[in-house]
């Protein structure tokens, strides 16, 4: 049987078992995944180690995305974008690192919200690895705007230029929080504010009646970013969607079969 596993320390609240075992019984697929906790500084022995027991492929949790990156012989492009990895493929061309972060993103608002993104005005708050992963993926919708508004502003002004050749004529800016000016289609919270119950300051203007606001942590409450974006006309969810997305990505990349997200969705809703 084929093995796959996730990396990360600490690995035991991962919900990936979970969702792969879904999607090999929905789809027919023979293979186990499995939790491995590997030490801080050890990531690329654990690897090493799954890879001589016959592991196939693997996802990657924090604190390794970046390690992971380091430690494939390719990358995707989509990896090389993000410089950062959460998705390894082991075959005979060696480690192929790759990442489903902002698909399973653009999955989740356009195919399970139903939001096009294309011709859009779109924010994302914060600029580290989540939202750096999701800008390519955003850009390849065509939206007609994406704002990287981050607390540090040098870090989304990187992001900016980092990206400005692919994106249309003033597509592309960046800003701080409190400066933001317009209302937005979509506004994305890829900043870990909420993990502290905090919320970025940005003008409740941002927001219009219907604008989708997704923040990309989850949980059994809606957050703080989600209170207020429903309290000045968004439709509001959590990133869920986007956990179970990129983990369908991950599966079709290994597996070469899509499964169907949307009930495992429904179930991992009601499980929370
Ligand atoms: P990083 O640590 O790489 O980046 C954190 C970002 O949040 C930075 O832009 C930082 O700003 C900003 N930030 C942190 N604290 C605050 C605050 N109090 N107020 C305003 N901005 C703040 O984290 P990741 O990018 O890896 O993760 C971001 C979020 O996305 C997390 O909540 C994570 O759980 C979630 N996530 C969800 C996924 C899913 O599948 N649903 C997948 C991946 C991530 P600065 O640059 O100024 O420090």
């Amino acid at each position: 049987m084929d093995r796959y596993c996730v990396f990360g320390n600490p690995i035991a609240h991962s919900k990936s078992p979970e969702i792969h075992a879904a999607y090999a019984a929905q789809t027919g697929q023979q293979l186990s995944y499995e939790r491995r906790l590997a030490p801080v500084d050890g990531f690329a022995q654990a690897v090493r180690e799954f890879i001589a027991e016959g592991g196939k492929g693997a996802n990657v949790t924090l604190p390794f995305k970046l390690d992971a990156h380091k430690l494939a012989d390719a990358l995707t492009m989509r990896a090389q974008a993000a410089g950062a990895v959460n998705t390894l493929v082991f075959g005979p061309d060696g480690i192929i690192g790759d990442n489903t972060d902002g698909a399973g993103l653009v999955a989740d608002i356009v195919r399970n919200a139903g939001v096009p993104i294309a011709g859009k005005r779109v924010l994302m708050l914060g600029a580290g690895g989540a939202a750096r992963g999701a800008v390519l993926p955003i850009l390849e919708e065509r939206p007609a705007a994406l704002v990287i508004a981050n607390r540090t502003v040098a870090t989304a002004e990187a992001l900016v230029q980092q990206f400005a050749a692919l994106a249309g004529e003033g597509v592309l800016s960046s800003s701080g929080f409190e400066s933001l000016q317009g209302s937005f289609d979509i506004v994305i919270n890829a900043t870990s504010a909420s993990l502290n119950a905090a919320l970025p300051p940005i003008p409740a203007a941002v927001f219009h009646q219907g604008t989708l606001a997704l923040d990309m942590m989850y949980g059994k409450e809606p957050t703080v970013f989600m209170h207020f974006a429903a309290e000045h006309g968004a439709t509001v969810r959590d990133g869920l969607g986007m956990l179970i997305e990129q983990a369908a990505e991950a599966f079709y990349g290994w597996r070469g079969v899509r499964p169907d997200t949307s009930a495992l969705l429904v179930q991992m809703r009601s499980k929370l």
